[in-house]
């Protein structure tokens, strides 16, 4: 993969002028002019947060700015939801609805690479590693954008009809062993209290062009479960195979197997399916055939109607490949994250206030992707929508961006105003008053 080069970073910094110099203009002279004055914060929050990244429930500091921020708006702030979690209540003067709009604030074990001011040089472990953390995911910038909404509303809290929540959530890049991710874990720990929002609204840092949003109706994101397989076989010397059960070749024979469920069993329009084992440890010297093997991997799939079926075929084709050969498989799926699927209705309400806020041509509706988001669980519990903004540097095509968990992962900063009037449309299509 082709990474961004120096060059194009250096241009990118040096381009203060917003993302796009689009038809942003959707919004009354009061709101605009509060956007105006927001962007160097929430840039200064941005880099700060980039600077000092903090890995999945110990967003400490980054929830300490983030609830400071929130009080000085005078919300009623409640802090440590979900451990770090920060949530923030703006009721507006006028009765209406109830909304959340929710970031993520947790960063990652990865040793950045980009060449920025900023660069995080910030240090962690994690599973016992010696580990470089980095905000490789651009969860920095969703905190950032959410602060500059939670200003730009604050500001106009006399107008406002409704009351918007702002959702500050730990630990979205996967639950702990044995625990709950912060989705999760914020809804067990009753985030909403006795608010009742009729929907909540997210966004994502993407490699798509600068300026523009992504959002579509229906599965978007995927399902993603741990799946471990131990193979008990029967130790023997290498030369004498047939005195033992060799789980080497037994679990050489699943691997291969379980990519015929994605190819061949199950609908590849309906029901698409990846299966990966992404590591496999057995023996320990080259003439003794091992007693066991064990595997990991990560199921992913987008129709949660299906997902049943999936883990029996995984179940099978491990078991049966193992017992054929005197061998048993051990299988268990852990269960990480369920799809991301944007109800059809609210949807396309807010894709035509994103049209209204960004121009129609900068509005898409790509393909869904195989990566996994916990804001599926926020969709369990209400209507939510989730979409992404673009953060490549002028001229970076998809293929050329680094992706996100990459070290060389950029957000390309102009950009992050167009995440905030995307937040603020979707967001004031609901709580503003009607002319
Ligand atoms: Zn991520
Ligand atoms: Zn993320």
């Amino acid at each position: 993969m082709k990474h961004l080069t120096k060059f194009a970073v250096a241009a990118s910094l040096l381009c203060a002028a917003p993302a796009a110099a689009q038809t942003q203009t959707a919004f009354p002279a009061s709101v605009e002019s509060s956007i105006q004055s927001v962007l160097p914060r929430m840039i200064a929050w941005r880099r700060d947060f980039h600077e000092h990244p903090e890995l999945s429930y110990e967003e400490v500091r980054t929830a300490r700015v983030v609830a400071q921020h929130l009080r000085s708006l005078r919300m009623e702030v409640r802090t440590n939801v979900a451990q770090t979690g920060v949530v923030g209540v703006l009721r507006g003067a006028r009765p209406g609805p109830v909304i959340a709009l929710r970031a993520d604030m947790d960063a990652l074990p990865v040793t950045e690479e980009v060449d920025l001011p900023f660069a995080s040089r910030v240090r962690a472990t994690y599973n016992g590693q010696n580990v470089g953390v980095m905000h490789a995911c651009g969860h920095d910038t969703h905190v950032a954008v959410l602060m500059a909404a939670a200003q730009v509303l604050a500001g106009r809290r006399n107008e406002l009809a409704g009351t918007v929540i702002f959702v500050f959530q730990p630990s979205e890049e996967g639950a702990p062993p044995g625990g709950l991710g912060g989705a999760r874990r914020m809804i067990a720990e009753d985030l909403f209290g006795d608010l009742e929002p009729e929907a909540i609204f997210g966004l994502h840092a993407w490699p798509i062009r600068s300026g523009a949003v992504s959002i579509a109706s229906g599965p978007t994101m995927a399902g993603s479960d741990r799946l471990r397989i131990t193979v008990h076989g029967s130790q023997t010397h290498g030369a004498q195979p047939h005195r033992g059960v060799d789980p080497i070749v037994v679990s050489s024979q699943i691997v291969n197997a379980l990519q015929t469920i994605p190819s061949r069993q199950m609908d590849a329009v309906r029901s698409p399916v990846i299966v990966t084992i992404g590591s496999i440890h057995g023996g320990v010297r080259y003439n003794i055939i091992p007693d066991s093997v064990q595997m990991e991997g990560t199921i992913r799939y987008l129709n949660p109607e299906t997902r049943d079926e999936l883990y029996a075929r995984i179940r099978r084709t491990a078991e049966e490949i193992a017992a054929s050969a005197g061998a048993r498989a051990d299988i268990s799926i852990e269960p990480n994250a369920i799809p991301v699927v944007n109800p059809a209705e609210s949807t396309a309400r807010a894709r035509a206030a994103l049209v209204r806020a960004l121009g129609e041509e900068n509005v898409l509706t790509d393909q869904p992707n195989m990566v996994a988001e916990d804001f599926a669980y926020f969709q369990q519990e209400l209507p939510g929508v989730f979409f992404f903004y673009g953060v490549n540097a002028p001229g970076v095509e998809t293929a050329d961006a680094a992706p996100n968990h990459s070290p060389r992962f950029f957000v390309h900063e102009p950009a992050m105003e167009t995440a905030l009037r995307a937040m603020l449309a979707v967001a004031l299509d609901r709580v503003a008053p009607s002319p």
